[in-house]
């Protein structure tokens, strides 16, 4: 039986949040939440007859008698999809946001929604049944802008065929149970902040490079989507006016000149021409050269894999450096794809933003990787949708 119940309170909202973030509780614990003994009892005894929460074990004694912990039913369960430009991941996760299954495989989103979320509803469910988990919810986080209210991408540059399509009420209808979608960075954003290297960062941003780029803004504590879901597009801010022409329609775009696509594009041409002799190498050996070979390239020393991931990493300092000034942000967090380029990239972030910024700006402002790297999206996703169920409807 799914679990479709939703708290009526706000104490009992809560409560359901505290349980996720922190786990099991005893009673005297939830006071932190400063509620009265008895309206908390009469909150957490509505919670496990609707069956969201449960008594578990005993608290560690502090001398006097023992008190029972309650915790969120271990029934419940949520899912995270997070689809990329070339890969999709799916999870389900239990109450406390652990991935209790995961799988990731190859996706073209350019076949259309119907057979890439036919595909992603086929291994939910069977990541679920394995798990014999009953959905309360499912986020997903998407590669373009959404307009979140109505849970369906609008215009995406990557995404023909996708522009307006009912992506939430699909998944939806087809699970019975809530479902979230939003723009796959504000997604990774929302899980590097519950669960990763800006917990407790209440104003950040979270820039993923991957295929294409893009920077999910997080300001008090909430995702600023902008009037129409586009707010952080920063892949199609212009760098470089005679630059190749973006997926947008626009030339010179920032994701036109870096990110995936466009690094391995620059690495093929290197190779091809004789510039790299290493990157010449590997294109000889494997017929195709990938981002992680333009990194390993890099480390071995090959100047041209190194100023590939320099020029970058300085377009993305540059566009960074903008983004600082107008937000004032209190950390920047780099995930995404090729965050897997490490320190290379991170350096050459870094100095352009420390270059280019306000001193008063830049004064205590970390630029570092994503904790949770390739489970940011699932798990954001997670945590949108759980907020969600864990809201009065
Ligand atoms: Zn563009």
């Amino acid at each position: 039986m799914p679990i479709s119940a939703r708290p009526d309170s706000i104490g009992q909202g809560r409560v359901l949040r505290l349980l996720r973030d922190e786990g099991s509780k005893s009673r005297a614990e939830l006071g932190e939440l400063g509620m009265t003994r008895s309206r908390l009892e009469a909150e957490l005894t509505r919670l496990i007859q609707v069956g969201l929460v449960q008594e578990g074990g005993k608290a560690a004694s502090r001398g006097g008698r023992r008190s029972t912990l309650v915790e969120l039913s271990p029934f419940l369960h949520f899912g995270g999809v997070d689809l990329g430009a070339s890969s999709m991941r799916v999870a389900v996760m239990n109450a406390e946001l652990e991935v209790k299954a995961q799988a990731v495989e190859p996706v073209d989103l350019r076949r259309g929604p119907e057979l890439v979320l036919g595909r992603a509803t086929e291994l939910i469910e069977k990541l679920a049944r394995d798990q014999g988990a009953q959905l309360a919810g499912i986020g997903v986080g998407v590669p373009g802008p959404v307009r979140f209210r109505e849970g369906m991408p609008v215009s995406p540059p990557i995404m023909p065929g996708w522009n307006e399509y009912p992506v939430r009420d699909t998944l939806a209808r087809r699970f019975g149970c809530p479902v979230l979608v939003d723009n796959d960075v504000n997604v990774m954003a929302v899980g590097e902040q519950w669960g990763g290297v800006a917990k407790s960062v209440e104003n950040y941003l979270f820039v993923k490079i991957g295929t294409g780029i893009g920077c999910g803004i997080l300001i008090r504590g909430e995702v600023y989507r902008g009037i129409d879901g586009c707010a952080g597009d920063i892949g199609h801010i212009n760098v470089d006016p005679s630059g190749p022409v973006c997926a947008c329609g626009n030339s010179g775009c920032l994701e036109a000149m870096f990110g995936g696509a466009a690094l391995v594009r620059d690495a093929l041409v290197a190779a091809r021409s004789g510039r790299s002799e290493a990157l010449a190498q590997r294109l000889t050996r494997r017929q195709a050269i990938t981002a992680e070979d333009v990194g390993q390239c890099a480390a071995e020393g090959d100047p041209v894999a190194v100023g590939l991931i320099r020029d970058g990493g300085r377009r993305v300092g540059l566009v960074l450096a903008g983004m600082v000034s107008f937000i004032n942000p209190s950390m920047i967090v780099i995930g995404g794809g090729l965050a897997g380029l490490g320190h290379l990239l991170l350096a050459e972030i870094r100095g352009v933003v420390y270059r280019r910024s306000l001193p008063l700006a830049t004064g205590n402002l970390p630029i570092v990787l994503s904790e949770l790297g390739s489970s940011a999206g699932v798990v954001g996703a997670a945590v949108m949708i759980s907020d969600h169920v864990f809201s009065i409807p």
